[in-house]
């Protein structure tokens, strides 16, 4: 069965590679009956960038990437920036610990300017590894983590965590720091969520769940904000390590043929949580759409 006409069907995380596949990932998404991707940034070079230089290179080409996902896939695309936070391990090691923070500071300012010209619409990934890092440096992954949501706040966009999976007090320490920084926490979204909590555990904060096998039914009742995302990887050198781009259609496929009233249920990460979340509303009516 095609999928109704009125349904965005949207990809909130995903990496696109100039290397990868790029354009023709989209393309996939598309002919699954995908329309939306949000489009986060990464290293497409083998090294961190060292410079705010390789950074604002780092987000041109993010930005390329999602005009062409637009124009040749015909899919709306948006833009999420931010330096990695993973990034600075390596260059604390290359530069200090103290230049290496001031550089990941410089590129959360350049990634919220990019959002106030309405070139990116959130900043991400940000928040600190997801492994166990050095102690002697947390107090520079804290206060870069701080700062991007500084930087959110100021530029009046979301903020996209990228750190380790989250209990329910892991949520509520989130949503103290979101406070601290005088962040709204509404706006303020874990990534890459793998397990739900019940609904009244997450503190405010949003989860973007990783759409394997049997999600979206489990979360499906859920009222908005909640997202969900593939976080491919575009990477050829390890297919499989992430879901395909194609996921989130095909899940949105299968479920409906299933059950067609659960459209109304759809709406509520694709579009009611969009509008909580970013404040717009996706139009389904853009391309993409067989
Ligand atoms: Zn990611």
């Amino acid at each position: 069965m095609p999928l109704p006409a009125d349904l965005p069907v949207v990809d909130h995380h995903c990496h696109l590679a100039p290397s990868g596949e790029s354009v023709e990932a989209a393309r996939r998404f598309a002919s699954a009956g995908g329309t939306h991707l949000f489009l986060a940034t990464q290293n497409y070079t083998a090294e961190p960038p060292t410079s705010l230089a390789g950074y604002q290179e780092q987000f041109a080409t993010t930005v390329g990437l999602a005009e062409r996902v637009e124009r040749e896939a015909a899919v709306t695309c948006y833009s999420v920036l931010a330096p990695y936070p993973v990034d600075l391990l390596a260059q604390a090691k290359q530069l200090g610990a103290r230049e290496a923070m001031e550089l990941q500071f410089a590129a959360l300012e350049h990634a919220g300017r990019e959002v106030e010209e309405g070139r990116a619409v959130a900043l991400g990934e940000v928040g600190r590894p997801h492994f166990p890092y050095p102690a002697e440096l947390s107090e520079y992954v804290d206060a870069v983590f701080r700062h991007a949501l500084e930087v959110a706040r100021d530029a009046g966009c979301p903020a996209i965590v990228h750190c380790e999976e989250l209990d329910a007090a892991g949520f509520q320490s989130l949503a103290n720091l979101a406070s601290s920084t005088l962040f709204p926490v509404q706006k303020l979204v874990k990534h890459y969520h793998r397990r739900p909590l019940p609904p009244t555990e997450y503190a405010g904060l949003v989860p973007s769940y990783l759409a394997r096998r049997g999600i979206l039914e489990e979360v499906l009742d859920r009222p908005a904000p909640w997202f969900l995302e593939t976080d491919f990887l575009d990477d050829p050198r390890r297919p499989g390590a992430v879901l395909d781009l194609a996921t989130i259609p095909r899940r949105v496929s299968t479920l409906l043929d299933r059950d067609p009233s659960s459209v109304e249920r759809l709406r509520q990460p694709f579009v009611e949580s969009v509008e909580a979340v970013y404040g717009f509303r996706p139009d389904p009516t853009r391309p993409g759409r067989k």
